[in-house]
């Protein structure tokens, strides 16, 4: 048996209960779903506004294919780079409001992108410990210095970069905290670049369409923008299709187009994406009842788990995690909501810490104030 280490591996994964598995879908994602052929409530997908099965954002992408055809065919710098990706990249740049952006196949692609392309060996990196998985690969792949702080510690994170350092400095983080749902102090981040002359990364993927004037994201959330920022967002959360944009300064977007391997070197996305994608953004744009409707859906949750024994973590976004803590609790817990005909995924070591296994509960703006009530009284029925 060549493989039997691997099988071995699996086994030990499988007996402490942490074995991955798949669950097929039928059908659109949304607030309802269908999964091995049962109908869920579904408090488990990223598609905040509903998007993702939007019929007009379908429709874009057919007549983007009639259009464009569906492959791409080619890198951007060869022939893959499409009118639909330029325009797109522009609408993306004025939405945001920064100069100038650039499209990247996937999130996890943009920031392995932008970390390799701007950062070399005499450069250091300064991440909060609770980053996304991306971020903490971009830097670890990079051959840059990495220096972690703990979460959202600016004390720790002032003490860093004051500690004397000849490159570049990079600041990353997410802007809310994709197992956590909190968000991170950009006002101060900022502050503390601009004292140390530090670029700041700010991974938007959780904010992007759901934080801010008319979906515009963290920085307008905070009102913050400096030409220092460089603002990555994922269009396949709240935009509702897939790919992602990193969003700054033309000189930072001119590097990364030269510099960016995971750019270079990867066939364009199919343009007709990006021609849905620029219907998701009026969607975004028009989408201000859906948002105002997500945060009252917010606030009747967190009432209404109020005195349940296990801990709501403080969030004020569509994220919105319970912390149960041992990793079987949190699986049995997932599994009595399943029986009841409601999915929430638990999120296990170590995609999160050890000892804070948890549910994380993502509300959608198409769920309605019942879909609250009934998941709350489920879970008060399991936790006695
Ligand atoms: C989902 C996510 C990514 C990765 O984006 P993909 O487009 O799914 O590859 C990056 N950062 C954060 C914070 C995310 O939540």
């Amino acid at each position: 048996m060549p493989f039997s280490r691997l099988q071995l591996q699996l086994e030990e994964r499988a007996s402490s209960g942490l074995l991955r598995l798949r669950h097929t879908l039928a059908g659109p994602q949304g607030a309802h779903v269908e999964v091995d052929g049962k109908r869920y409530v579904s408090f488990s997908s990223n598609d905040y506004l509903g998007l993702a099965g939007h019929p007009r954002v379908a429709r874009a992408l057919c007549s983007g294919a009639e259009i464009h055809g569906v492959g791409a065919g080619a890198a951007h710098l060869v022939t893959g780079h499409s009118i639909a990706h330029e325009r797109l990249e522009r609408e993306l740049a004025a939405f945001v409001g920064k100069p100038s952006a650039l499209l990247f196949s996937t999130g996890y692609m943009a920031n392995i992108g932008v970390v390799q392309a701007l950062l070399g060996r005499n450069d250091t990196v300064y991440a909060d410990r609770l980053n996304h998985a991306s971020l903490n690969d971009a830097m670890l792949l990079s051959h840059a210095t990495v220096r972690r702080y703990r979460h959202s510690d600016l004390d720790q994170l002032e003490r860093m970069l004051g500690e004397t350092s000849n490159g570049q400095k990079l600041v990353m983080t997410d802007a809310v905290f994709s197992m956590d749902g909190d968000r991170a102090p950009l006002p101060e981040l900022l502050a503390l670049c601009e004292q140390h002359d530090a670029w700041l990364l700010i991974d938007d993927a959780h904010g992007f369409g759901v934080s801010g004037m008319r979906g515009r994201g963290s920085l307008s959330h905070f009102g913050i923008d400096s030409p220092r920022i460089i603002y990555m967002a994922t269009l396949g959360k709240a935009a509702g299709v897939s790919g992602a944009f990193v969003a700054a300064e033309k000189v930072v977007i001119e590097t990364l187009i030269n510099n960016a391997r995971s750019y270079i070197y990867t066939t364009a996305t199919p343009p007709a994406l990006s021609v849905a994608l620029s219907e998701s953004l009026v969607l975004i744009d028009e989408a201000d009842e859906a948002r105002g409707h997500l945060q009252a859906l917010i606030k009747h949750l967190r009432k209404s788990l109020e005195g349940i024994r296990w801990r709501l973590m403080e969030s004020q976004t569509p994220i919105q995690p319970l912390l149960i803590g041992k990793n079987q609790e949190a699986t049995d817990v997932s599994m009595g909501l399943r029986e009841r005909g409601i999915w929430v995924v638990a999120i296990r070591p170590p995609t999160v810490p050890d000892g804070t296994a948890r549910l994380r509960i993502a509300l959608s703006s198409r769920h309605d104030f019942s879909d609250i009530d009934n998941l709350a009284k489920a879970l008060h029925e399991i936790a006695r």
